[in-house]
């Protein structure tokens, strides 16, 4: 059959291999330990699924208002209001089916080709399939842990050309955790002012940070930042409400209208019951956030002990969402069982095989030194799981020398 052009430019995910073969082994009883997902291991709070109850049971289950009903836009407006410190009318916010869709209108509405979109790396998988979808090249920045995976402004300067359109941020990251402070998204910011761009900040984990720290948001700079920043965000990782598909974005009313237009013509409104659940998770009872975030972090603490154990294996600390990207490259280029792992999708199959845990590869986020570990998992999964590892990787290499 002959498909579209632009599917080609869309490469199959490379975790697709790992993930089928650990489904596999699941299947035949082996009881793999699953670090790989990305989402919160918590339950929708109760109080946010009666509301959806009494939705369903008031008939609220017919199209609604294509951009979000204005309840929802009102209480959207109300968290950017107290939590950021940030003015938007409701022309101004565009509710989608989670987070990703928002991004993906938003892309559809600002790039075409022969724009550029600076990402820096390691990346969330779908930021550059997005940027390619709408016709505009991704340029990939790459990060380190000797910059806590944050950009390097020579290097953000090097990156800009007259193509340049906009730049994503996302901080907290997924994969790294990585938070970006205040004083450098001022110099991001006046980056961006300079060279006329806009930024896309994906705030999506912006509640689930460690260490007592705040997360700033780029577009509370200024009005005229604030005026090129689009808003990303959305209640799958705050509320562990993932499946229920409801995320939002803020931004300026004609590109809020434009990116309107788009979804009115491909999905319509986003579920009118998830909306009314939204709406409890964002006015509600906050606590279980609280909970949350403390579990999270007392998983990192302890996932971070271990890991200083581990021979050379360096790993950047998180500081907010819930995952760890540690550095397995001093196992590269080296023999485990026989076996020589000369990069991150070997080490994953490795791991699984030996240690029968799943990781993701960290080349799916741009990074292929490190692996993802999502700490979305209890504690004693987690302890069980760096067993393995250290057995399989560091006790053998021990005898091997
Ligand atoms: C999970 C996630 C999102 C959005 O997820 P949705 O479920 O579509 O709301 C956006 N950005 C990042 C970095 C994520 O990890």
């Amino acid at each position: 059959m002959k498909l579209a052009k632009r599917i080609g430019s869309i490469s199959p995910s490379p975790t697709l291999a790992i993930n089928a073969k650990a489904k596999s082994m699941r299947a035949s009883g082996i009881d793999v330990l699953n670090f790989g997902v990305g989402e919160p291991d918590f339950d929708t709070p109760r109080h946010i699924k009666e509301a959806a109850v009494k939705a369903i049971e008031e008939g609220f289950t017919k199209y609604t208002e294509v951009a979000g009903i204005p309840e929802l836009k009102e209480a959207i407006i109300h968290k950017f209001q107290s939590d950021n410190g940030l003015s938007y009318d409701p022309s101004e916010i565009l509710v989608s089916c989670g987070g990703k869709h928002t991004l993906y209108n938003l892309a559809q509405v600002l790039f075409e080709e022969g724009d550029e979109v600076i990402v820096p790396a390691p990346y969330w998988v779908s930021y550059p399939p997005i940027i390619t979808l709408s016709g505009a090249k991704p340029v990939i920045i790459r990060t380190t842990e000797d910059t806590d995976f944050k950009l390097n402004i020579d290097d953000l300067k090097n990156a800009i050309t007259p193509k340049t359109k906009g730049l994503i941020l996302n901080s907290p990251s997924n994969p790294t955790g990585s938070v970006y402070s205040k004083q450098e998204l001022e110099e991001i910011a006046q980056i961006a002012m300079e060279y006329d761009f806009y930024i896309i900040s994906d705030d999506i984990y912006e509640k689930i940070v460690f260490d007592g720290i705040n997360c700033t948001c780029i577009a509370t700079l200024g009005p005229e930042i604030k005026s090129r920043t689009f808003i990303i965000n959305g209640v799958s990782k705050t509320y562990a409400m993932t499946g229920w598909r409801i995320g939002y974005m803020a931004g300026s009313a004609e590109v809020i209208s434009a990116a309107t237009r788009i979804q009115s013509q491909s999905t319509s409104n986003p579920n009118s019951i998830a909306q009314k659940a939204a709406v409890e998770a964002i006015l509600g009872p906050q606590d279980h956030i609280k909970m949350m975030v403390e579990e999270f972090e007392k998983r990192r603490n302890y996932f971070m002990e271990r890991l200083s154990k581990m021979g050379k294996v360096r790993c950047f600390k998180p500081q907010g969402a819930f995952y760890a990207f540690p550095n397995f490259s001093v196992c590269y280029n080296r023999s485990f069982k026989g076996r020589k792992i000369s990069g991150s999708l070997e080490l994953a199959d490795f791991l699984l095989e030996e240690a029968r845990v799943a990781v993701v590869p960290g080349i799916a986020f741009g990074e292929d030194n490190c692996i993802r570990f999502s700490l979305a998992t209890s504690m004693e999964h987690i302890k069980k799981g760096l067993d393995r590892i250290e057995e399989a990787l560091f006790l053998i290499e021990m005898q091997d020398t």
